[in-house]
């Protein structure tokens, strides 16, 4: 089908509002627009504080998803690599958290942030790392919120710990490349997120020399195609790449698991996605959730609930708004 009118949009779209079980950077509800399209349910869901432009590269990869399922490689149903996530909870917390995820064997420690201190974010990556064994894979994630020596300091104090690598130690690209350097002595690698926002930022940081990984969103990216040619870039330049969400339902979840699957093939020693946050929403809008347990997530093709469409469904204010917001970005497509 040829790109879908501002009406044929409206038609499809359900505006959905999903608490999150696990109040996340400030988010304590998910809202997304979710498609009935041709193609497949497909999501649309920027965060709120992002302008137009930004928000119209998420729309590009809804209307992807739900409009132009030709151009993507085909796909099968299967189980892909999850790593589990540790928010920041108490180092004695950990095992028990572990537990109720089935016991991944990759887990990502989220550390940094408001309140944190290095001495309980040491202990956290310690307790994972004493309940995971010697063979567990871990990662870490500050979310930017490191200066350069805290970075330094803490990743430094963790090293022993063997982390395979840090996610957005520090906000800045150039900071990122500074410690990149400084701990390529430990074999830690730095993996850039926050700083790759949009497909452009991709030259910057690999040409800063700023980290080893580079961690691929698809609705910030623009979509699928746009995802395999920054995946393309990076993999040129040396750097691995790893799939990841940004707090979708299962709708857009499945999406990020096909581009894992897609980048999987003939690479099996592919980093594990971070795609295990359905957990992270209180609810959902499918009949087959899609959830992590024990290191695996199931990709089972998703059909929408319209039970559950109806039970998250917005204030007629907020759906005004979502619509008002949509066709304002469908201009920028
Ligand atoms: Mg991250």
């Amino acid at each position: 089908m040829s790109s879908p009118s501002l009406r044929d949009l409206h038609a499809m779209a359900h505006a959905v509002s999903i608490p999150m079980a696990t109040p996340f950077r400030g988010i304590t509800t998910r809202e997304a627009l979710i498609f009935d399209a041709p193609d497949g349910p497909a999501e649309w869901s920027p965060f709120l504080d992002y302008g137009d432009d930004e928000a119209a590269t998420w729309l590009s990869s809804a209307i992807e998803q739900g409009f132009h399922q030709d151009h993507i490689p085909p796909t099968d149903p299967g189980t892909i690599a999850v790593n589990g996530t540790v928010p920041a909870i108490d180092a004695a917390s950990v095992p028990a958290f572990l537990a109720s995820l089935g016991s991944p064997s990759c887990v990502k420690v989220k550390v940094g942030g408001p309140g944190a201190t290095r001495a309980t974010d040491v202990a956290r990556v310690r307790a994972v790392r004493d309940t995971l064994g010697a063979t567990g894979r871990i990662r870490i994630d500050a979310n930017g919120s490191w200066t350069l020596d805290e970075a330094e300091h803490a990743i430094r104090e963790m090293e022993p710990l063997d982390l395979d690598y840090v996610e957005q130690p520090v906000e800045s690209v150039a900071d990122m490349a500074v410690l990149r350097r400084r701990m390529a002595e430990l074999g830690i690698g730095i993996a850039a997120d926050e700083s790759i926002r949009r497909s452009s930022d991709i030259t910057t940081v690999l040409e800063a020399g700023a980290c080893d990984v580079v961690v691929l969103k698809v609705q910030p990216l623009g979509g699928i195609e746009k995802c395999l040619s920054v995946a393309q870039h990076a993999r040129d330049a040396g750097c691995d790449v790893v799939v990841s969400s940004a707090l979708e339902t299962s709708v857009g979840l499945h999406y990020g698991g096909r581009l894992h699957q897609i980048l999987s093939a003939n690479q099996p020693h592919s980093l594990a996605a971070g795609l295990g946050t359905g957990s992270f929403l209180e609810g959902d809008v499918v009949k087959n959730p899609l959830r992590a347990f024990a290191g695996s997530l199931q990709l089972s093709p998703v059909e929408l609930d319209p039970e559950l469409l109806q039970r998250y469904s917005m204030t007629e204010e907020r759906r005004d708004w979502w619509l008002g917001r949509m066709e304002r970005c469908l201009e920028f497509v």
